[in-house]
């Protein structure tokens, strides 16, 4: 086992999967994206705000 690895548990099957698993390869089970998403979601809403900043000039 390496330090720098992190493993993760799956709650779907309660087996350890290594922290860089997108998918579970026991069970399927999908990890939710982690914060990269909320990172897309808060650019997105700016955009919006400045599109609709725009729109009322
Ligand atoms: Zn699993």
């Amino acid at each position: 086992m390496f330090g720098s690895e992190k493993n993760k548990e799956c709650p779907s099957c309660a087996l350890e999967v290594a922290g860089d698993e997108e998918v579970c390869p026991y069970c399927g089970y999908e990890f939710p994206p982690e914060q990269k998403g909320l990172a897309v979601m808060a650019w997105i809403f700016l955009l919006l705000i400045l599109l609709w900043l725009f729109t009322r000039l």
